[in-house]
């Protein structure tokens, strides 16, 4: 991270921060802010350096050309917590500067999941998939604004086909379904995932061959209390509002088990559950939900921290699973992506994911950050076989996304 950008992630911490001064492999003992004071070393200024002797590879490039099924290229200009109140867009990058790091890192398309609705996507679509045929695809999300008319189950489905037919490529969903979308919008009880008002969305998606990239919920634990037991606890500290500890949100199981009504109940609609299924460290609950649902698939994005700290159960899983998992990484472009390093989108970022899914190293970052952003853990590549490799870096996409091969 350069050094303004540093500063302004750290800026951007706030009270409580964990905030550290420089890159973990330049730290060095005699750094001020590396010296013990008075015999006592605070968790923000911890900062070990492994001694492990092993290999360090450096993936530039991966071995297939890649399919990113998770970005956010654009965002609705005026939303609270994924709530819309208008159809501006506006864009995190250019697209110039999104294929020079695509070019560079070997990813032929990008999917751009947050495209908007009515006139803001049809700006995304012409500015992203339709300069540029093949490198971005696009995607249309819920007009929830809409939620207190009572035609809304049939104007959804009617904005679905429309967004079909101005070129979006699929429905994202954001976890405002079932941790932030109120029956008043933004207050009264929260709207179920599975909600009956929805069907025909998930229907109209089917008809008109959008895949639904739904998230929800989110790691288990940002559900438990913020202390000194929580694996999380320098992340939810640098982002407090993700804590969904308490009050009235539903537990991590009832929204599984709410989303899994919704797969069970529309089988002909595809849905792809980012971020590992919602699960990633819960793989044999996501093993059962592929197994139980022909229609679901799942993607990596921001879960490589999860996976790669457990390598021999996630490679069994992508064994098994093989022609279920599509490559995503949640990419944010920067100074925005900054404040979330596991996703931002820049050349560093793929090559961990590279290095992850490629190779045997071990003990390595998953994240490119001074400290492991999301835990303090170190994670170990799966070594996949090339077979693998090309179905989760393209083939399975190519298929979810009914693209030309
Ligand atoms: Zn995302």
């Amino acid at each position: 991270m350069e050094s303004w950008k540093r500063r302004r992630w750290l800026a951007s911490l706030g009270t409580g921060a964990l905030g550290i001064a420089g890159p973990l492999r330049w730290a060095r003992a005699d750094d001020e802010a590396c010296a013990p004071k008075d015999g006592k070393l605070l968790l923000q200024d911890f900062r070990p350096r492994s001694m492990l002797h092993v290999p360090e590879t450096r993936v530039e490039k991966p071995r297939f050309p890649v399919i990113d099924v998770h970005s956010h290229l654009s965002w609705t200009a005026q939303a609270e917590k994924g709530v819309a109140s208008g159809e501006d867009v506006t864009f995190t990058t250019t697209p110039a500067d999104a294929l020079a790091v695509m070019d560079r890192k070997g990813v032929r398309t990008m999917v751009n999941l947050t495209g908007g609705t009515g006139r803001g996507l049809e700006k995304t679509i012409a500015a992203f998939d339709r300069a540029f045929p093949g490198r971005f695809h696009t995607c249309t999300e819920p007009v929830y604004g809409q939620l207190l008319d009572p035609r809304y189950p049939q104007l959804q489905a009617d904005a679905i086909e429309a967004a079909a037919r101005a070129g979006a490529r699929g429905l994202k969903i954001l976890k405002t379904l079932g941790l932030y979308l109120r029956e008043g919008l933004r207050e009264g009880p929260l709207v179920k995932v599975d909600d009956r008002r929805f069907d025909p969305m998930w229907e109209a998606c089917a008809a008109h061959r959008l895949p639904v990239f739904i998230h929800t919920s989110d790691p288990e634990a940002f559900f438990l209390p913020v202390d000194c037991a929580n694996e999380r606890w320098d992340e939810l500290g640098h982002h407090p509002d993700w804590s969904f500890h308490g009050r009235d949100f539903p537990s991590h199981e009832e929204l599984m088990a709410a989303r899994d009504r919704v797969f069970a109940r529309h089988p002909r609609t595809q849905f792809v559950a980012l971020h590992v299924g919602h699960d990633a460290e819960n793989l044999p609950f996501v093993s059962e939900s592929l197994d139980r649902h022909p229609n679901m698939t799942v993607e990596l994005g921001a879960r490589i921290g999860e996976l790669g700290r457990q390598p021999r159960a996630a490679r069994k899983f992508f064994e098994k699973h093989q022609d279920r998992i599509l490559f995503g990484t949640d990419a944010v472009p920067p100074p925005d992506g900054e404040n979330y390093p596991q996703q931002v989108f820049k050349d560093e970022l793929y090559e961990i994911y590279y290095r992850f899914l490629e190779t045997e190293d071990e003990y390595f970052d998953y994240a490119p950050a001074p400290v492991p952003p999301q835990g303090r853990w170190r994670i170990y590549g799966l070594g996949l076989p090339e077979a693998i490799l090309e179905k989760v870096y393209r083939a399975n996409a190519v298929r979810v996304l009914g693209l030309a091969s």
